[in-house]
């Protein structure tokens, strides 16, 4: 098949970008190829090898930081404050996994004696974590670096390589990501990108240079690529969509529960997995909640993705942003009122305005739905019991809040009530390299980041020795 060419287009103001020429399939399979012979080597490579390349990579994140903020605002519309962040964080992760893949990945001694009979000694046993070879990563565009870097950063470290297809909008971010291990000085094939439309995807996933799959993005295409590798016999780890609920409770603080609301809910323009998405809150500090959520939502203001300033940039596409009003309008439809926002400007761009909805219901999209943009959904909860239930009851399981004045009441339903990869308290959900990140239901399964994370892609081998 021809090779597709890859449009980019500014979100902010709906004018083409530049043009990217893609590979095709046999393109792709050559370079899977390279990469399977480059990955037999690499993984006899001492830790501090890898450690001293991983520590070149932070860097040259950081030396091409402003260069690369500007690639996200331009291809996806990040404002160039967060995309600032983003890097940081991927400098930070890389840095982490530098220091930490060792000790997370050094053998670990297996108790033998137990039920052990007999005049010898029982045999000397072990586990080892050897690497699987070659991960093909399929990414999204809302954290185009932190996305890619969350899953490069430990696997490269534990030996394995990686191939990249990146989401479709993003092909300069795609390559600028190869361009950072080039220039750390890794192995030129130790990761490559390779720029395929999601149609052409299933002969790679099924290339025997391919070992193994990570996919991050919607669960729709998480089932698909995990079927895929599933017939195939390849394991797969697959972060996707999520709906998360923050539970406030009625002993919060209305006005600093809406501050982490508000915080939690507007991370990307809201256009992240793990952004909170539903505000159960107890009736009896429902009508407080949303007045301080009005006053926060309203902070966001839209505005040009490249001022410093700017809080609020445009969604990602015209197509997207149309979702959004469509699901808000939807839900509105069915008894949901708008408290702020819920308008679409008339310019061009993909833009929407933050946004506030009350009385969300069952069988409103707001309520059973991702909505991907910067719309607040509060739902009312007759006590701790319903808002539990309420938080559960969604077909996502990625992350999920409690606020509460009380610290160890928060930590139990944190701990033992949500259906949930992530429940944090008091604190909008975040993803951190020392914490296991993923999900459970339609949210996928496996984990990233953490000593959990470093080892999905490793043979976790038992060694006995007599
Ligand atoms: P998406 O459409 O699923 O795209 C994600 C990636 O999958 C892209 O590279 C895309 O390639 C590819 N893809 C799409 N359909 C595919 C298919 N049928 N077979 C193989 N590959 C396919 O998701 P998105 O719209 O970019 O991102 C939004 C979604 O991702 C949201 O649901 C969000 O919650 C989720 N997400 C999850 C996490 C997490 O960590 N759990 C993080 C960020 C985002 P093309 O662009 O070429 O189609």
């Amino acid at each position: 098949a021809a090779a597709h060419s890859f449009q980019t287009i500014n979100p902010a103001t709906g004018e083409n970008g530049r043009a990217y020429q893609g590979h095709t399939v046999d393109q792709a399979i050559s370079i899977a190829a390279d990469v399977h012979r480059e990955q037999r080597d690499w993984r006899r490579t001492p830790f501090s090898v890898r450690s001293d390349l991983m520590k070149n990579a932070a860097r040259s994140i950081r030396n091409n930081r402003e260069r690369y903020a500007r690639l996200m605002t331009d291809e996806m519309g990040k404002t160039v404050t967060d995309g600032l962040a983003e890097l940081e964080k991927c400098a930070w992760c890389c840095q982490f996994f530098a220091e930490r893949a060792e000790e997370f990945l050094r053998p670990i001694p297996q108790e033998m004696s137990a039920n052990h009979a007999g005049p010898k000694p029982p045999p000397r046993a072990f586990v080892t974590f050897n690497p699987l070879g070659v991960i093909l990563a399929v990414m999204p565009w809302n954290f185009p670096f932190w996305q890619v870097m969350r899953f490069a950063a430990p696997h490269l470290m534990a030996g394995n390589a990686g191939v990249l297809k990146h989401a479709s909008n993003v092909p300069g971010c795609a390559l600028a990501v190869e361009e950072i291990f080039q220039e750390a000085g890794f192995p030129t094939d130790i990761f490559r990108t390779v720029l395929l439309s999601s149609r052409d995807l299933k002969p790679l996933i099924e290339d025997p240079h391919i070992a193994a799959v990570t996919l991050t993005g919607s669960v729709a295409a998480g089932k698909s690529v995990a079927a895929t590798a599933g017939a195939v016999m390849k394991k797969g780890v697959f972060e996707l969509g999520g709906s998360d609920g923050y539970i406030v409770l009625e002993d919060a603080d209305p006005v600093a529960a809406a501050k982490i609301c508000a915080r939690g809910r507007m991370v990307n323009g809201g256009q992240s997995c793990i952004a909170a998405k539903r505000f159960v809150v107890v009736e009896r500090i429902r009508e407080a909640f949303e007045r301080a959520l009005i006053e926060e939502m309203r902070q966001y203001v839209m505005g040009d993705p490249n001022d410093p300033k700017t809080r609020l940039g445009p969604m990602e596409s015209v197509h997207s942003r149309d979702q959004i009003a469509r699901q808000v309008s939807q839900s509105v439809k069915k008894g949901a009122e708008i408290l702020l926002g819920g308008e679409v400007p008339k310019q061009p761009g993909a833009w929407y305005p933050a946004t506030v909805l009350s009385n969300v219901l069952p069988g409103q999209p707001a309520h059973d739905d991702e909505v991907f943009g910067p719309v607040a959904a509060v739902i009312s909860a007759k006590d701790e019991g319903d808002a539990i239930r309420i938080v559960n009851a969604s077909h996502f399981g990625l992350g999920a809040a409690v606020i509460t004045g009380d610290t160890a009441r928060g930590e139990r339903i944190a701990a033992e009530e949500l259906d949930a990869g992530a429940a944090f308290v008091n604190e909008n959900v975040r993803s951190d390299p020392r914490l296991a990140f993923g999900g459970v239901k339609d949210s996928g399964y496996g984990r990233e980041l953490s000593d959990f994370g470093i080892r999905e892609f490793c043979n976790i081998k038992s060694v006995l020795v007599e």
